[in-house]
Parts: structure tokens; sequence; C-alpha cells
């Protein structure tokens, strides 16, 4: 695997651009908690696939398609590069591993979690989180295959509406599992593993940011194992999407704050396209090979 692109952001978040021995390119970014404020200070988000076949309509992944899932081999190199640069740069050992990058980590669930056995085994990192649109069937197996495990894995569900009519829109994921049972699974999963569930919901201005979405939010997870993780969408050019001010996510958190657990997520690395496909997609334009 080579690194074909590395950008380094003003928050000290690296991105990579990977080209794999077929000529794939994957990204990854490294994270890194320099006021130690966090849970984790050394991070790293992997990805799970070339492209994705999930389409959500606002991900820069999803616009280009699934080519294939990532080996384990490909996924733990993604890692021993960016613990290479943190011991270059005298950085934090990396002590989380995030399978938030490109792709959706269930639909390629054995390499996955033969990755996540060989990372912990590799490196002793035992914190682990897995970010998904929520393939329910996986959750339930993922139960099954760390409920006696050293290895902690939160999960990190993208809700990003509050309404099945909105989320089939932006997320088609919804036509098959719906908000009722996404949620199901993962209050089941944060009570099995003692560990609340991350929803993270990004903010489309005027899509998903009404008062009606504030109810219910509430109505959703209140009273639940489950953290909100509030976020602004990076812009990405997406005809009918578009990035809320900073003040209108503030709004959004105020309103809840009070009424669940959320909080509002640090954008790390924002300056150099830290989204997910998003340096891919431009290293595509440039290419011309893609509109
Ligand atoms: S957000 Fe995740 S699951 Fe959805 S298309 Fe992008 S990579 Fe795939």
């Amino acid at each position: 695997m080579k690194v074909i692109k590395k950008l380094v952001s003003s928050d000290n978040a690296v991105k990579y651009l990977l080209k794999m021995e077929d000529g794939n390119t994957i990204e990854t970014l490294y994270m890194y908690d320099k006021e130690l404020k966090l849970t984790y200070h050394s991070t790293v988000c992997v990805s799970s696939q070339v492209g994705c076949s999930q389409g959500c309509f606002f991900c820069a992944t999803g616009k280009q398609g699934f080519v294939r899932n990532l080996t384990p081999l490909e996924i733990i190199g993604q890692v021993d590069i960016c613990a290479d640069h943190c011991k270059e740069t005298k950085l934090l050992p990396i002590d989380a591993v995030v399978f938030a990058g490109m792709g959706e980590p269930f639909m390629n669930y054995e390499n996955v979690r033969e990755a996540i056995i060989s990372i912990y085994n590799k490196y002793k990192i035992s914190n682990f989180e897995i970010a998904t649109v929520g393939l329910t069937p996986r959750i339930n197996r993922l139960i099954n295959d760390f409920k006696n495990s050293d290895i902690k894995i939160r999960l990190n569900l993208s809700l990003h509406a509050s309404s099945n009519d909105t989320r089939k829109h932006i997320m088609p994921v919804t036509l098959k599992y719906d908000i009722d049972s996404i949620i199901e699974a993962a209050v089941e999963y944060a009570e099995i593993f003692k560990i609340k569930t991350r929803i993270r919901y990004m903010i489309f201005k005027g899509v998903n940011d009404t008062e009606e979405d504030v109810e219910r939010l509430e109505r959703l997870l209140k009273g639940k194992p489950l953290k909100l993780i509030i976020s602004a969408y990076n812009d990405n050019n997406i005809e009918g999407l578009m990035a809320p001010e900073q003040n209108d996510v503030i709004d959004f958190y105020n309103k809840l704050k009070n009424k669940i657990d959320c909080e509002i997520f640090h954008n790390f690395g924002s300056d150099i396209k830290g989204g997910c496909g998003q340096l891919k997609q431009e290293k595509m334009m440039e290419d011309g090979k893609i509109l």
C-alpha cells in the first residue's frame, strides 16, 4: 500500500490517500486530540471498502459506487501507516480505531472482524468503534462475536434524520430497516456492552433541523443509553443539501441539551477535506474520472 497524498491539517489531523496493489485508492484519517480533552487522544479512522453500496445521498464515497471489500491486511495497513506517523512525530500511540472511513463496515463484516482481532493482538489497542447506517442483523452478529471479549467496540449509528420519510431520501437503507428498528438494535447493543451507542446526526440546513426534528429526537432517544452527536454537513457540492452556519448547529444543540444526552462533534481536519471520500473524489476530478 502506497501513500499518494498526505495532507496535514491545522489541528494535527492527517488525511491519507492510499493506493493499493490493484491500483484502487482509499482514504484514512488520523486524528490527534492535542488538548487531551476527548476520551481517546490518538485515533485512526479507517476505510473498510473501496467505494460503498449504500448510496447515502450526502456522501462522496456513496457517489463512487461499490468496488470491492478491503482485505484484513489492507485494513491493518492503514493503522500501520498512522502508527509510523505517531512514532516519527512523537505523538501519543494510537489508542482507538474507528471504522468510519469509506464503506459500510458491516457489509465487509468477516474482514473487519479479523482486522479488529489482529490490530488488538499487534498494537494492544482495545478500543474500537464501528460506524454503521444500521444493518441490524449484523449488529446482532457483532454482539454474539464479541460479548465475551476484552475488545471494546462502540457502536456509532448514523441517523441523520428523525423521520423515516426524510431519512429514506438521504439514506436508502431506511427502506429496509426503519428508524425504530435500528434504535432498538442500538439500545440492545449499548445495554449488553454497557457503553452508550453514539447516534450521529449531521445537520443539513432546512432539511433535518426543524422544531419537529427536535421533538422527534427527544421522543426517540430520551432515557435510553444513547448519546446524540451533532455535526455540521461538510459542504460537498450536492444539489439540495446545504451546510448549516455554526450558529444553526449551536441552536439545535441548545434546544436538545437539557432533554437528552448530546454534544457537538469536533470536526477534525475540515480544512483538509476530512469528510469521508472527499479527498478521493477530488483526486478523481483532477484525473478526469468523475464529473
Ligand atoms: S455514509 Fe457510509 S454507508 Fe453511506 S454511502 Fe457513505 S460510506 Fe457508504
